[in-house]
């Protein structure tokens, strides 16, 4: 490979701050939160567009299916309820979500009717999931921030590019801004990238095989149409046998991997997610995937027009970050394996239990803070879906409520290492779990 040699240079220190989360997902803005919560006093955040949210709200990825444990399968705790109570307020277009009496029924009605909104249905019952509308879920990003009172600084369209190491303690992250390049320095810092890039930049290492048969292996270019009528095309659709459906479907996979209208919280507008084979790692499958299902946006358009419902349909928009599903997964002292939704092994340090997010009657996992500590670096904390997994077990457990989840703890288990001075990797797990019950998360009792 050809190279050029850039010329070593000083670079301006921007900012210092006690705990840097670079990027701003689920895993990364909940991270944030939970360490200023646990009391960290000057959190950063860095994300490289100009929105927080990550994919639910720059990806359109607006399903999120609840993520129950044990006992009660269907309640939602910590950082994810809260979104769900803060869309709430902002009124009926902000989601949907099942009433309470329709929630763990197995009643065939309330199941036709709920089957229409994809992902709605999970083990034969109606799912507390809901759909989130994009573009609230930024604003309640942006209010849960606010109401930290200047304990988190948000750092928008700055790319973190690089990790400031002193042997193998991370010190802070390079980032490229309007600005220029600049340095942030920390006491700890969390990769919520999603790609593990800081992880990899600290020269952590990582795996990125994905089997093209796991739903983690495809990119995607969501978009949404406008002036639709859902309902009626819902019920166009319930109506169809098996083979009319299969048909209809092949249509839509044609034009780029898109699938079929789906639900968004209002009724005059449908969410198309799509899948197409490729790595988001890849500078050239990200310049084509996008640009390829913006080639056939009309035709898809066309073909819907003649589906019930679906006739005055118009291209609303489209999301304005490439879907991306599955990058690095860096290692960490723990991998978790999907051996471990079959029989599960208990951990001292869990931090989420899980089971695969379409089963909700089936063991869970424990899944390890381990599995957030990378081998390599210290004071670096891996979260969100570039986790430590092997790929099967990261794609039963990557979505979004994982990512809060994993993100709300590793926020908390930096807060600790700050205010007891250990390091992230010898933080006190009572503690953790301490912490992790009073921010309202899940942990078992033995
Ligand atoms: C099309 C699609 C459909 C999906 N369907 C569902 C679904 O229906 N329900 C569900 O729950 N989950 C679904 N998922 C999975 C889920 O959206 C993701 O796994 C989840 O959002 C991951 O959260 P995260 O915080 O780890 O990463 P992300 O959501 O990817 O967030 C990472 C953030 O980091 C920022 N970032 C990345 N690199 C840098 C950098 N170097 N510097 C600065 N900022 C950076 C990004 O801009 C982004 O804001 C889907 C994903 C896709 C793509």
């Amino acid at each position: 490979m050809r190279t050029i040699h850039e010329p070593a240079r000083e670079t301006q220190v921007y900012d210092e701050v006690e705990v840097l989360v670079v990027g701003s997902g689920p895993a990364g803005h909940s991270a944030a939160m939970a360490a200023s919560r646990a009391g960290v006093g000057r959190v950063g955040l860095v994300e490289r567009f100009n929105h927080l949210g990550g994919m639910p709200t720059g990806g359109y990825v607006v399903y999120i299916p609840s993520l129950g444990y044990e006992p009660d399968i269907w309640r939602i705790y910590g950082i994810q309820k809260e979104w769900v109570e803060r869309l709430k307020a902002h009124g009926g277009d902000s989601l949907i979500q099942p009433p309470e009496e329709d929630v763990g029924s197995r009643d065939p009605q309330r199941i036709h009717h709920w089957k229409s909104y994809f992902g709605f249905i999970i083990s034969g019952m109606v799912s507390n999931s809901i759909d989130a509308d994009p573009d609230m879920l930024k604003v309640v990003l942006d209010e849960m921030i606010e109401d930290e009172n200047g304990r988190i600084i948000p750092y928008m369209q700055c790319w973190g590019v690089d990790a400031v190491m002193d042997g193998d303690t991370i010190r802070g992250v390079v980032i490229e801004s309007k600005e220029g390049r600049r340095a942030i320095m920390a006491k700890v810092v969390i990769d919520a990238t999603g790609d593990g890039d800081i992880a990899a930049f600290a020269g952590c290492d990582y795996e990125d095989d994905w089997d093209p048969a796991i739903r983690s292996s495809n990119l995607a270019s969501c978009f949404r149409l406008g002036g639709v009528d859902f309902r009626k095309y819902a019920d166009f659709k319930a109506d169809l046998s098996a083979e009319e459906l299969n048909k209809l479907n092949r249509g839509f996979k044609a034009m780029h991997g898109a699938f079929g209208p789906n639900a968004m919280a209002r009724n005059d507008q449908a969410w198309i997610n799509t899948a197409w084979l490729g790595s988001c790692m890849k500078i050239a499958d990200l310049t084509k995937h996008d640009r390829d299902m913006r080639l056939c946006m009309e035709d898809y358009l066309k073909y819907v027009r003649q589906v019930p419902g679906m006739e005055n349909a118009y291209l609303l928009d489209m999301a304005p970050q490439s879907g991306t599903r599955g990058g690095r997964r860096i290692l960490c002292e723990y991998t978790l394996t999907s051996e471990e939704f079959e029989a599960p092994v208990h951990h001292e340090d869990v931090v989420m239990v899980t089971g695969r997010y379409t089963d909700r009657l089936h063991a869970p996992a424990y899944v390890p803070y381990r599995t957030m500590v990378p081998k390599q670096a210290e004071n670096l904390l891996v979260t969100g879906r570039a986790y430590s997994s092997t790929a099967k077990a990261n794609d039963s457990a990557n979505v979004i409520p994982h990512c809060v989840i994993m993100g709300q703890a590793a926020g908390i288990a930096a807060a600790i290492a700050i205010a007891d001075g250990v390091k992230t990797r010898d933080i006190s797990i009572a503690k953790l779990h301490e912490e992790m019950r009073r921010q309202d998360m899940y942990v078992p009792e033995n």
